[in-house]
């Protein structure tokens, strides 16, 4: 273990919550101020003065988040000293705590977790039992699943929910709720447990049992939780039940950056926690040591836009470096151009591509994008998440044009066939040996055949795509990809996604994204051969090594983390902020604006808004788009106004 300098290696304020009394405290403070780091150093601390590792309880949002903190503690105090001591996300503790008594809340210790796969064929039996499955006029599992998901994350009673969202359709409610009660009764009757069920199973545990509160309440003297303003109110009453009335916890956070209301945090409970807790001892960190002092003039003015949060400056201690740049560009292949080569430049003045990262709000921002990086050779990887032509949706889509043009591609049949009710895998591949191994849906005779020897489920549905295809021309369909996916849409996929994926509205975005973007070749053949080449990639480009690639991600993705070269996506108005997130009365552009937040304050030395004026549209049209009201806002002379020249 290396001697640490607390004086040396904290400022005045992060030294004293580092060596705050015992009790309740909390660290409020806006992005890159070192909060992160005080925990760690806190853990230091406490270490020093006998504190031993099993005694202390740290918390936060992601594994990614959870790892590198211990990593960082670690290093600062040595491994051996940190041995007992329990760090990870909220989901990865409960379950610990669950693997030891779970007997006391009626499992068995050896429960198993259900993963999302798990939990859909678990319900899909429950719909088929209850006589929903084919039926139409119900919601699938997926939209069910991801509903009582959103209650049990908020603490709240499923019916409210249920009621809710079914207003005004024709959906049977109570119908609704007996397949949420029977999938709680066969999930307990597996021994069996979802992820949300970790978390609340965890909290019963604390609540109903005093003798295993008292006993964890003993263990973990020091509760620390990182990024409190993403709690949801069931992480809340967990952390409150753990560290009892008068325990040591420490809470960490910056409730400009709460990103996740829409999965149930309230980033109230770092604002209430004062209230909640009257002898806190309240800590302010104000200097940013991350970003270059432009950087955190964006910062600053934007989320003056949000009034009734708790106002805090960043203050700088880096020197001035570069004006943050607003790039006004003409579209998405443009903005893909200039980003490439402004990189280029910037890897000319020693950045490496690992400095680099390009962030969006939403994943089909980013798709003229990854075809450029793929054509120019750039390594890139996209932090978690799927490239944008291998998501479910995507794909479904895609096999209708890759029949269009290629009728033997089997693969593409199995998988529309699969989207039909009453057919799997068996059944698709059945239907392909009867028509010969071929089947074009362009033209009428193969349409007409695969109508006879589709089974009866699944007439009704073909029949309706079939109906579109007939009044289209087939020569249309060759040429305007757009323009048959449309077709697709309106005969049948679009209410397939209504009732299948849970956030269905990203995923029609997302289609749509791409329809106009197809919109853009003069073939289906033309836009497939681009498709495939950025789906069969070589991962390797003109790296130096391994290790440096360029990250891409959406910006909740990015929480937490700090990049030397930021460039933002699509900062146009109805881009950034999302058009349908405007429709949330319940706070949705004040999340975007957090959002926007968020993504300014990763950068450290370069940061780029990318605000493309116009998105063509796949029937040739366009629709043209001002810069961001985010960066509107702002005022003059903050930004550097610079339009990309031709690439
Ligand atoms: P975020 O709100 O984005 O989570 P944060 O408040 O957790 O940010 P950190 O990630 O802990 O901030 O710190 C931001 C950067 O500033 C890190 O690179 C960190 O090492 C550096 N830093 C913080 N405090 C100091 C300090 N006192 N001296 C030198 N560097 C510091
Ligand atoms: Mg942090």
């Amino acid at each position: 273990m290396r001697t640490i300098d607390f004086e040396a290696e904290l400022n005045g304020e992060q030294l004293a919550a580092v060596q705050a009394e015992d009790g309740a405290v909390l660290i409020i403070a806006a992005a890159g101020t070192g909060k992160t780091r005080t925990l760690v150093y806190r853990v230091a601390y406490l270490v020093q003065h006998d504190v031993r590792g099993e005694n202390i309880l740290l918390l936060t949002f992601t594994n990614k988040a959870a790892a590198e903190m211990m990593e960082r503690a670690r290093e600062l105090v040595g491994g051996e000293k940190l041995t007992g001591m329990w760090g990870g996300t909220f989901h990865h503790v409960a379950n610990r705590m669950l693997r030891e008594h779970a007997e006391r809340i009626g499992y068995r210790r050896d429960y198993s977790i259900l993963d999302s796969d798990d939990q859909k064929s678990l319900i899909k039996q429950i719909y088929e039992e209850q006589g929903h499955k084919g039926d139409k006029t119900f919601p699938k599992p997926e939209v069910l699943l991801s509903l009582f998901s959103l209650a049990a994350n908020k603490n709240q009673d499923p019916r409210d929910m249920v009621v809710d969202r079914f207003r005004d359709t024709k959906v049977d409610v109570e119908a609704v709720l007996r397949i949420g009660n029977l999938y709680e009764e066969r999930k307990k009757s597996l021994n069996a447990m979802d992820f949300d069920d970790l978390l609340i199973n965890a909290m019963r545990l604390l609540e109903e049992h005093e003798g295993t509160r008292e006993y964890y309440q003993h263990r973990f003297r020091y509760v620390m939780v990182d990024e409190y303003q993403d709690t949801n109110p069931v992480q809340y009453s967990f952390v409150r039940l753990l560290s009892g009335e008068n325990g040591n916890l420490l809470v960490v956070g910056d409730d400009f950056q709460s990103i996740y209301g829409w999965r149930g945090a309230d980033y109230r409970n770092i604002l209430d926690f004062p209230e909640q807790h009257p002898n806190a001892q309240v800590f302010k960190l104000v200097t940013n040591y991350r970003s270059v002092p432009g950087i955190l003039d964006v910062a600053n003015r934007c989320i003056a836009g949000n009034p009734e949060q708790f106002q805090k400056e960043l203050l700088a201690v880096r020197e001035a470096g570069v004006k943050p740049t607003l790039a006004m560009l003409q579209d998405g292949t443009h903005q893909a151009r200039y980003i490439i080569s402004r990189m280029r430049l910037l890897r000319r003045q020693g950045y490496q591509w690992a400095d680099m990262t390009i962030l969006y709000r939403a994943h089909y921002h980013a798709l003229e994008l990854q075809l450029e990086l793929q054509r120019e050779g750039v390594p890139y990887q996209i932090t978690s998440g799927v490239r944008f032509f291998e998501q479910a949706h995507i794909k479904d889509v895609l096999c209708l044009l890759r029949l269009i043009q290629n009728p033997r591609d089997e693969l593409a049949f199995v998988r529309m066939m699969c989207l039909l009710p009453g057919v799997g895998n068996k059944g698709a591949a059945k239907l392909w040996g009867l028509l010969s191994r071929r089947f074009d849906p362009g033209l009428s005779e193969d349409r007409n055949l695969l109508m006879e020897k589709v089974p009866k489920r699944g007439r009704e549905t073909w029949a309706q795509v079939h109906a579109a295809l007939e009044a289209a021309d087939p020569a249309m369909l060759k040429r305007n990809a757009a323009e048959a996916v449309q077709l697709y849409l309106d005969s049948f996929y679009d209410e397939y996604a209504v009732e299948t994926f849970d956030r269905y509205d990203s995923r029609l975005e997302d289609i749509n994204g791409m329809m106009d973007f197809a919109g853009g070749f003069p073939s289906v053949e033309a836009f497939l051969n681009d498709v495939a080449l950025q789906t069969n990639l070589d991962e390797r480009g003109e790296a130096d090594d391994e290790q440096d690639v360029l990250r891409l991600g959406t910006i909740h993705q990015s929480k937490g983390l700090e990049f030397p070269v930021v460039f933002v996506l699509w900062c146009s108005d109805g881009m950034f902020p999302a058009g349908r997130s405007l429709e949330d009365a319940d706070g949705g552009e004040s999340e975007e604006r957090r959002l926007f937040y968020v993504v300014t304050t990763r950068a450290k030395d370069v940061l780029t808004l990318c605000a493309p004026q116009m998105r063509r549209q796949r029937d040739g049209g366009v629709v043209y788009y001002a810069p961001s009201r985010f960066v509107a806002e702002l005022g003059s002379g903050v930004l550097q106004e610079e339009r990309g020249g031709y690439y």
